[in-house]
């Protein structure tokens, strides 16, 4: 029996929607009893995309999260759910039986994740169900992963040590959105949007893009160093929130220059002057 999964690669996901499209393609207007009722045509997001703007001008960039039912192992919506109206496949995927589930408004706010959505017109509670329908006809994957142009769902058998998202949850790169949820959830991600540092570094004397400057990061355990580009741009990214650390510049000809620098947001350090 497979064990359904997913790993969302965050830096392949370019905005483009179309997973949420196929969400609203699939089931608005569609009942696929026993797992899903139609889902109304405004107001849920069973695929949901988080925009986050990072960064200050003029070094800004977006970071997409498309968010949809983790699938937990340990799933507080089934634990809140009376009669059984939310139980877990044998395949792990988590289901909302729409007919028992019906005035239980109390499922929604069980989620932490708010992956639940309540249909007003027909009293129930309702979420992504991993196209469970489609999965049973032996399609290999859901919608929104097939209609991804950049392919950044990678979904399969978790049992399955060979497919490519076993191996991708084995390795050190995947985490959870949430791990202070402690939920085991089955969708995992890749490339979270953490922070940057950035800069652009100027030769003072000439008043020109410094190129090929070693600019090395020191703190939380990491010592990484790397060059400025022709425009003497730098950056490093993917470093925790909330740490200190000090990023040292240095040049043959040119006095080193270190600063000290706190991850609370995304820090542009704007134009540094070596003279
Ligand atoms: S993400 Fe929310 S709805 Fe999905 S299984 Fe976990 S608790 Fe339940
Ligand atoms: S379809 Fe793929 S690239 Fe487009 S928003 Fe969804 S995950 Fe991102």
């Amino acid at each position: 029996m497979a064990k359904y999964g997913m790993v969302i690669d965050i830096s392949r996901c370019n905005g483009c929607y179309n997973c949420f499209l196929a969400c609203r393609d699939e089931y608005c207007g569609n009942d696929y009893p026993p797992y899903s009722l139609a889902q109304p045509m405004t107001g849920h997001f069973w695929m949901r995309i988080i925009e986050r703007e990072r960064g200050q001008y003029p070094r800004v960039k977006v970071a997409y999260t498309p968010v949809l039912c983790m699938q937990c192992e340990n799933a507080p919506c089934i634990k809140a759910a009376l009669n059984g109206a939310v139980y877990r496949r044998p395949d792990g995927i988590v289901i909302i039986d729409p007919e028992k589930a019906v005035g239980q408004k109390q499922i929604v706010s069980a989620c932490p994740y708010r992956v639940i959505y309540w249909n007003e017109e027909k009293n129930i509670p309702q979420k992504c169900t991993f196209c469970a329908h489609l999965l049973d006809k032996e399609w290999k994957e859901p919608r929104c992963v097939e209609l991804c142009p950049a392919g950044a769902m990678i979904f399969g058998d978790l049992e399955d040590p060979n497919s490519e998202v076993s191996k991708l949850m084995a390795s050190n790169k995947v985490e959870a959105l949430h791990p202070e949820y402690g939920l085991k959830e089955k969708v995992r991600y890749i490339a979270l949007p953490k922070r940057f540092i950035a800069g652009t570094v100027v030769f003072g004397d000439k008043d020109e893009c410094a190129e090929n400057v070693d600019v090395t990061l020191i703190g939380d355990g990491v010592k990484q160093t790397i060059k400025t580009n022709n425009y003497g741009d730098f950056e490093f990214e993917g470093l925790p929130a909330e740490k200190e650390f000090s990023v040292k510049l240095e040049h043959p000809g040119y006095a080193p220059k270190e600063l000290t620098v706190q991850t609370k947001i995304d820090v542009y350090l704007g134009e540094i002057i070596l003279t």
